[in-house]
């Protein structure tokens, strides 16, 4: 036998999903957009409801508001088109005394065939009223068809339902999951040790996750999956609990000496005075900077609450103290400002700014020189910062914007330039205190929470595909002042795969039918970095009225005259994420607009999600609200959102079971740090093969 053989022929939870029966290459390539890689991945990816095949007579008792999900039967069906020529189509459903109205529009061809009265129909959504009946608008729907079910799923008086993207069906999905537990369900391993199970009576792994998908009692499973919660957070503590049980001795850093040089030279000439929050963030900072320890501060503040600002006296008591200061940004385009907006600052101050970027460019050689040589002081740049052949002279201070942006061995990589710089990491996603140790250990944390003074809070207002044309009448007046405009779209191009509006067709129909007198240009992150930045240029000198784009516009960037943001489909986009958008408007002293444009069907929480953006600019609320709302994954950018993602846990709701985790490894580890011990013999198995590897990039 060779060695593919031998591969093949090992079953474990860690073999590719495509060999499961009936997957296949094409499918597991499906499967991979959805995150699913590996048998395990499968038998993780729970079902986000249930259909519990019953008709239950319940409508009666129903209330407009109410959010629901039961099992129908088809009554009726009725399409006609509307005044403005668009289809409606609604579906008479009933629980067999009462009946209840569905109702869609802008859907698919031949969606209405579909429909079959007599058969069953699951329904999901929030209830409202027309005309004194019970409606549901776009509602999530399942057919629950018998003769479609192998003959398993067929005698279940549940069905689970996935969150499902592309082409993959409900029945594809239960298929494979049925298949793969008869194959591999003896490979599944515990990976919480019997004294953990006892204490909090948790059902064995291969038990619960059998359950999950499987269950007979839904209204169990919440017990049921506080076990995968706890034992996501277990191993994270315990990485954070060894870390500090053996790296916590401070690192000894860089000694600055506050002598008001270079700091008090900025000060004086600022065009603006500093807010309270800044100026109490710049003393933590400097506490910091002129101690023996080596600073590792987190720096957290709302979009356009000035943390450049911040960081740039810190950078300057670096290089009055005869060291140079680097600030990495993620994008060119981000990098770009901060370099022409830092110089501008520091005009007339004795201090050589340098900028640094990917690729090769004229004078990059010279760049290159003179941070190697120390004849640049201060140096912005992008990852290009970190490559391997960039050295510096005596870098006391590292920066990262947008820290969440880059990954942990790449902000340790710029830390690794020198001995012991001090390093300060910028966030803009304020979370709640109490999470921090959780997601950040014990990093400090400053906070900026205040905005700088006559700001307007941006108009925020959600709107419907529909209304579309009122949208632009509104923003037709902003342009005629001379304004600009920001429209974002989830995709770069068409999609067959979703139904989704893409930035290229926006661009064609604003450009050509909406504002033609306006110049309209488009911008994506499939552009080369030069031909974005001559675009934001352009777009910064207001030479472009409107920027149709995808999210590359998210982060930090600062164009006062720019008054609106439209955001297309904002219903796919996280909270978080929304906020930073948003974030890009109102940064001038105009009154500013956000219009959310929703189109169908968006789910509860998504509504949930535009009210409370809607609702409020508070960037702690918005995070917290995000953490509550956090579902799993049919929203864009998450990633994005600078907060960790944890696979079953959520950080806001499962908060107590996070602090029982947190006692119960910091207590495993205070009392054996090694995991020696035969009792904790299965966690140190666990550990040391899937977390340990972390454990030595925490520690920049
Ligand atoms: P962020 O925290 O989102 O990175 P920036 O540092 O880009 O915010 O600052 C946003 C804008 O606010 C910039 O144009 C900056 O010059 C301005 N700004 C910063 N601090 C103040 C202040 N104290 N008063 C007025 N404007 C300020
Ligand atoms: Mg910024």
């Amino acid at each position: 036998m060779d060695k593919k053989d031998i591969k093949a022929y090992i079953k474990d939870t860690s073999t590719p999903v495509k060999f499961i029966k009936g997957v296949g290459e094409a499918r597991a390539k499906q499967l991979a957009k959805i995150g699913i890689n590996t048998v395990m991945d499968l038998f993780e990816y729970f079902p986000r409801d249930y259909i519990h095949r019953k008709i239950e007579p319940a409508i009666f008792e129903l209330n407009p508001g109410d959010s629901i999900a039961m099992t129908t039967m088809i009554s009726w069906v009725n399409e006609k088109s509307t005044k403005n020529g668009k289809y409606m189509l609604n579906v008479g459903v009933s629980d067999g005394h009462s009946t209840l109205i569905c109702t869609w529009f802008n859907y698919p061809k031949d969606y209405s065939q579909k429909f079959k009265p007599g058969n069953l129909l699951w329904v999901s959504g929030t209830l409202s009223e027309y005309n004194g009946q019970l409606q549901l608008m776009h509602p999530e729907i399942e057919f629950v068809n018998e003769e479609e079910e192998s003959d398993f799923w067929k005698k279940r008086e549940y069905l689970p339902v996935y969150p499902l993207t592309g082409n993959l069906t409900q029945k594809f999905f239960r298929r494979i999951i049925y298949n793969a537990f008869e194959e591999y369900v003896d490979k599944i391993e515990e990976n919480l040790p019997e004294f953990v199970l006892a204490k909090y009576g948790f059902l064995p792994r291969k038990i619960a996750l059998q359950k999950m998908h499987f269950s007979l009692h839904p209204e169990e499973l919440d017990e049921i999956h506080k076990r995968f919660v706890y034992e996501e957070f277990f191993y994270s503590q315990l990485l954070w609990a060894r870390h500090k049980h053996y790296h916590m001795e401070e690192i000894k850093g860089i000694r600055f000496e506050n002598k008001r040089q270079l700091t008090a030279q900025l000060y004086h000439k600022l065009p603006f005075k500093l807010t309270n929050a800044q100026i109490r963030v710049i003393n933590e900072i400097f506490a910091d900077m002129t101690s023996d320890k080596q600073m590792s501060r987190l720096l957290q503040g709302d979009v356009g609450s000035g943390k450049t600002i911040v960081t740039l006296f810190a950078m300057l008591l670096a290089v009055e103290n005869g060291y140079q200061a680097a600030l990495m940004a993620p994008t060119e385009i981000l990098a770009d400002q901060h370099y022409h907006n830092i110089t501008r600052l520091l005009e007339g101050l004795p201090v050589k700014v340098a900028l640094l970027k990917g690729g090769t460019y004229k004078g990059k050689e010279q760049t290159k020189t003179d941070i190697r040589e120390g004849n640049a002081d201060i140096i912005i740049g992008t990852h290009a910062l970190i490559q391997r052949e960039i050295s510096f002279d005596k870098l006391g201070f590292v920066a990262i914007d947008e820290q969440h942006r880059f990954g942990v061995q790449q902000r340790a990589a710029l830390a690794r330039k020198h001995k012991h710089p001090d390093l300060l990491y910028l966030s803009a996603t304020p979370i709640p205190r109490s999470l921090s140790l959780t997601v950040y250990g014990d990093l400090e944390v400053s906070i900026i929470d205040e905005l700088p003074p006559n700001r307007i809070p941006v108009t925020t207002l959600i709107r419907s595909s529909q209304k579309i044309d009122l949208v632009y009448k509104e923003v037709a007046k902003e342009l005629e002042k001379g304004r600009q405009v920001y429209i974002v779209c989830p995709l770069i191009e068409e999609s067959d795969k979703v139904d989704l509006l893409d930035a290229q067709r926006m661009h064609h129909y604003i450009s050509t039918k909406i504002f033609p007198q306006y110049s309209c240009i488009l911008i994506h992150g499939k552009m080369s970095s030069k031909e974005k930045e001559d675009i934001m240029r352009r777009f910064k000198d207001g030479e472009i009225k409107i920027l149709v784009s995808t999210t590359v516009i998210e982060v930090g960037l600062d164009i006062p005259n720019a008054t609106v943001m439209i955001v297309e489909h904002a219903e796919r986009f996280g909270l978080a994420q929304l906020h930073q958008l948003r974030g890009r408007v109102g940064r001038g002293g105009q009154q500013a607009y956000c219009y959310l444009i929703e189109h169908m069907p968006a789910t509860n929480i998504a509504r949930e999600r535009l009210a409370t953006l809607a609702s409020t600019t508070d960037g702690f609320l918005i995070a917290e609200k995000d953490l509550e709302l956090r579902g799993p994954g049919e929203i864009f950018g998450t990633e994005q959102s600078g907060l960790p993602h944890f696979k079953f846990a959520n950080l806001f709701s499962d908060q107590p079971i996070l602090k029982l985790a947190r006692k119960d490894a910091f207590q495993i580890i205070a009392q054996d740090p090694e995991l020696i011990n035969p009792q904790n013999s299965l966690i140190k198995d666990i550990y040391f093969r899937q977390y340990a590897e972390k454990e030595k990039l925490i520690l920049y």
